[in-house]
Parts: C-alpha cells; sequence; structure tokens
C-alpha cells in the first residue's frame, strides 16, 4: 500500500508503507502513523506527512541548533507546536536551557511517545510541556521572558492557520527579549513561494533580520524546505558561535559548515524575495 500526499492541487508525492499502526481524530486534527520499511513509523496529520523516523533529526536540528549557535547565551526558549518532541530535545542538548513548550494537540503527544519514543526528551526536567494554544499563550504571556522562540508548527489551515498572521508575531516579538530571534517553520519557496514571501513579509514588519534557510526533507512535497530566522540583533552567520556549533554531541545533520550553507540563496529565490530579504 501507499501514503499519498497531495500537495496545493498541483503535486502528489508517495511513499510505500507496510500497514497503519494508528489513526485518531482529536478534536483538532486527523493523526495516523503508518509503518514503512524505507522510511521506518511516518506521522501523518490531516493527510499531511509530518515527520518519518529516516529523516526528522534534519528537521529537529535545523530548526534547534541554528537558532541555539546564533544567539550569544541562550536560557530561555519557547517551542510552540512540536508536539512529537523531537525540537525540544535537540534544544535541551544544550546544557542549562530551558524549554517551555505548548502543542495544543495532546492526542499528538500520547501518539509520539508510543510510536516514536526516540524522538522526544520528555523526563528531562529542563522541559515544561503545557498542552494549550500557543496563540493565547503568546498573547498572554508577559514581556521579554524569552531568548528565542521556535515555531514548529503544521502549515497555515486548521489550528495553526492564527501562528502566521501579524498579530502572533507582534506578541512574539514582545516576549522575546531585546537581543531575541524566532525561527518559524517557512514552508518552501520552491513548491510554495507566494506563502514563503508571505510568512517572510509578516515576519518582516516587526525583525531588523529575516533570513530564510534551507534544508532537505525527503518526506516533504519537493524535498526542499525552508525555515525563516528572524532576528533582533543577532546576525546568523556573522554571530554564529562556531566553536558552539561543532561542539555538541550526538548530531547527525547539523554542524557550523551546513549551518552557514543553509543560508546560502539562489538567485531566483533573491530576485523573488527582494526587499523581504533582510540580512
Ligand atoms: N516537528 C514535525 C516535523 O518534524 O515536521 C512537525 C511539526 S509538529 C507535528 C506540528 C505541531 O503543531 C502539531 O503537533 C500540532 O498539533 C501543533 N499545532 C498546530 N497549531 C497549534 C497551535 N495553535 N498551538 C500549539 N500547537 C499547535
Amino acid at each position: 500500500m501507499w501514503f499519498e500526499e497531495t500537495h496545493n492541487d498541483f503535486f502528489k508525492q508517495a511513499i510505500r508503507v507496510e500497514e497503519k499502526l494508528a489513526e485518531v481524530q482529536s478534536p483538532y486534527q486527523k493523526i495516523e502513523v503508518y509503518r514503512s520499511k524505507e522510511f521506518g513509523n511516518v506521522l501523518v496529520i490531516d493527510g499531511h506527512g509530518m515527520l518519518c523516523d529516516k529523516d526528522e533529526f534534519i528537521y529537529h536540528e535545523m530548526m534547534a541548533h541554528v537558532a541555539m549557535c546564533t544567539h550569544k547565551d541562550p536560557k530561555r526558549v519557547l517551542v510552540i507546536g512540536g508536539g512529537d518532541g523531537g525540537v525540544a530535545k535537540e534544544v535541551l542538548r544544550h546544557p542549562e536551557v530551558h524549554v517551555d513548550m505548548v502543542e495544543i494537540d495532546e492526542e499528538v503527544v500520547k501518539i509520539s511517545k508510543e510510536y516514536f519514543p526516540h524522538i522526544g526528551d520528555w523526563e528531562n526536567p529542563r522541559l515544561n510541556l503545557t498542552i494549550g494554544d500557543g496563540i493565547e499563550f503568546v498573547k498572554n504571556c508577559q514581556p521579554k521572558q524569552y531568548d528565542i522562540v521556535l515555531v514548529d508548527s503544521t502549515d497555515p489551515e486548521g489550528p495553526a492557520e492564527g501562528l502566521f498572521n501579524r498579530t502572533f508575531y507582534a506578541n512574539v516579538f514582545r516576549i522575546l527579549k531585546d537581543d531575541g530571534l524566532v525561527v518559524a517553520q517557512g514552508e518552501s519557496w520552491w513548491i510554495d513561494m507566494p506563502l514563503h514571501k508571505q510568512i517572510m513579509g509578516v515576519m518582516g514588519e516587526f525583525f531588523k533580520i529575516v533570513m530564510p534557510y534551507r534544508f532537505e526533507m525527503y518526506m516533504y512535497p519537493g524535498c526542499n524546505w525552508n525555515f525563516i530566522l528572524a532576528s533582533k540583533f543577532y546576525h546568523p552567520t556573522a554571530d554564529i558561535i562556531l566553536q558552539r556549533a561543532d561542539l555538541i554531541d550526538g548530531l547527525r545533520y547539523y554542524n557550523s559548515d551546513i549551518h552557514k550553507a543553509s543560508f546560502v540563496l539562489p538567485n531566483y529565490v533573491k530576485q523573488e524575495l527582494g526587499d523581504l530579504y533582510k540580512w
């Protein structure tokens, strides 16, 4: 059998799977888990492939460590979404960092603990998990609480829709300290350039540095995937903390060369982004 994903109305991709291991309809979304011989277990939310055992480390390392090795001395990190636990686990590889994680759907956490037990670091005493809406959380949060915010969300639909708009980023800006920075799921400049530009534009209303970076996610439509780093102060390539970037144990993708190279943009992307690219 095949898990087939349709993206927008013009792109389809499929991977062979052996069986469906779980299906849960939560109050927010439909969550499925498949077993694949080639990709391991596969997490699907509302028909979209989220992650698989084979390449989840790329996404999680690239969301966590680019931010953690750009900021001079991160101590408090907020993760919005990330219910599989992967981004939080990567952040917690950095000693003395405390992670607040706000995930709206408890079913995602439960299913991840059962079918992807190696991805999370749930028992870590430096992790504080809240089951709640990240939109409400940032709205009600006191100013200047966090060094870094990581928005590891699903696509801008359903419960995640409000994680991509101006109100949300006004609040993210407000709860970040004066040298804070945010990294968000930026979709793909290859298969979704209009949406990518829209997210860049919203972040650019508040932050002086707004730079996308790329990595490959074989599970995602078209493979090329982008995060966007927006920063009040530090620059992701000029201020990279090299000694930290190459000293983190256990990484399988991220290193200081990948960090720097991921911010190199193709000509067509630079031309398309124009002034949205604030570097
Ligand atoms: N980390 C995964 C990966 O490697 O691609 C994908 C992201 S993670 C599964 C996306 C999470 O965002 C989901 O668990 C979803 O429940 C959560 N989410 C969506 N909207 C949210 C909101 N408003 N507040 C908090 N979490 C939200």
